[in-house]
């Protein structure tokens, strides 16, 4: 099974290769330095209608469905750009998508149009220090006074938490670790809310990651998403495309990474033959071409099964856990055949060892997904 290729798609793949061509490739390794992007970058992506993918019209978006997002992030990483990058630039793709179903027009005119319009950056904060992977536990506390919330607690590794201008904000409504939820909306500059620090990290360094910390931060009741206590089951509901978004990174790194490695051992001989003649190495690349595209055609089943409306949430944990191996598996591979040059930070496949690691860490860790398989088998 693979994705329906449509006049549409094809063009949208070659938009996304030229994106990446023209306003990623010459600076990519400057903003890996910097440890973020640019908001120009936004605005750019914007204009050409890359950022709106899987949005709808009507909220500000460019239209086209979840498997349209899925190959603007394969082609992005098929063309040389990173799963870095993708969380850096398509961190709407978290932010956004509860208040797109809330249909609350006025979240929508603040905060969607003007970030899918590349003038606002969003982020979304449910880990806390305590823990991420239960979500149910959260301890930051929003409690009603009036019209407003105060909000007391703290966020930690929030993608795009540095740059952000709001943060989709998971806070306990009722007593700390009591599972009652809700999504508030938090500006940056609201008294009392400050980003602390910047982390520093294994991969991913073109995205920033923050410490988010908030003390008597008073939100607006109109920046709750949806009806009070709804959290928990918005945040799930929004999983499976954030899961499917990281297992496409996964397979598109390993997929790139396979591209890398074949050329390098077509070009690079040891004892006076190319590395490719022999037949350990090309057995090499053909198991890591094989788990990638394997990879590939699991993911595209299950996300046609999303966007069609199929209840697979079991099915979307195997998805990611399988891209994930996959992409584990080719990357330690790839950067091996590079010899030496894999460990350079001039070679590419080096970032991708490094960025592929957070991949069955983030959405939610592949034990947790290994639970909800299991779950699912009825144990
Ligand atoms: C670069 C980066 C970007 C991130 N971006 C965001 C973001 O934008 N927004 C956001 O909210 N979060 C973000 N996260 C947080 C990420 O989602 C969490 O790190 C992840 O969910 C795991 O939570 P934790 O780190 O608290 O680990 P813990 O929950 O403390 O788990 C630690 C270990 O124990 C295992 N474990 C936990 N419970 C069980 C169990 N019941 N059975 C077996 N094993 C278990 C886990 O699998 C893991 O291996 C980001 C993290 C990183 C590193």
């Amino acid at each position: 099974m693979t994705i329906v290729d449509t006049p549409e798609r094809r063009q949208l793949r070659e938009l996304t290769r030229a994106f990446v061509t023209k306003e990623v490739l010459p600076y990519l390794d400057d903003w890996e330095r910097a440890g973020e992007v640019p908001r120009s970058l936004h605005e750019t992506a914007a204009k050409i209608g890359l950022l709106g993918v899987g949005f709808a019209e009507s909220v500000g978006g460019s239209g086209g469905d979840l498997l349209d997002s899925i190959l603007v992030t394969e082609e992005v990483i098929r063309s040389g750009g990173s799963s870095g990058l993708i969380a850096a630039l398509f961190t709407h793709g978290i932010a956004l998508p509860h208040m797109v179903a809330s249909r609350d027009d006025g979240l929508i005119d603040r905060y969607v149009r003007p970030t899918l319009a590349g003038t606002m950056i969003g982020a979304l904060a449910i880990t806390e220090p305590d823990g991420g992977s239960d979500v149910a536990g959260i301890r930051t506390c929003a409690r009603r006074d009036g019209d407003h919330y105060v909000v007391n607690g703290s966020k930690t590794y929030i993608t795009s938490g540095v740059r952000s201008d709001f943060v989709t904000t998971a806070v306990c409504t009722d007593f700390p670790g009591s599972g009652a939820l809700s999504l508030l909306v938090i500006e940056k500059g609201t008294p009392g809310f400050t980003v602390g620090r910047r982390l520093e990290k294994l991969g991913w360094h073109c995205s920033d990651t923050a410490e988010l910390s908030f003390v008597d931060v008073r939100v607006p009741v109109t920046n709750r998403i949806g009806p009070e206590d709804t959290g928990f089951l918005a945040i799930m509901q929004q999983f499976a495309t954030e899961r499917l978004s990281l297992a496409t990174q996964a397979y598109a790194t390993a997929q790139r990474c396979v591209e890398l490695a074949t050329r390098w051992c077509r070009d690079r001989s040891t004892f006076g033959r190319p590395l490719a003649s022999r037949q350990l190495v090309r057995h090499r690349l053909a198991e890591m071409h094989t788990r990638a595209e394997a990879a590939r055609a699991y993911v595209h089943d299950v996300a046609e099964r999303v966007a069609a409306g199929e209840p697979v949430v079991t099915e979307v944990a195997m998805a990611k856990n399988v891209a994930v191996a996959a992409c584990d598996f080719v990357v330690d591979a790839a950067l091996q055949l590079h010899g030496g040059f894999g460990y350079l930070r001039d070679a590419e496949v080096e970032r991708h060892y490094r960025d592929a690691r957070i991949l069955g860490i983030g959405g939610g860790t592949t034990e947790i997904m290994n639970e909800i398989i299991a779950k699912g088998m009825g144990l």
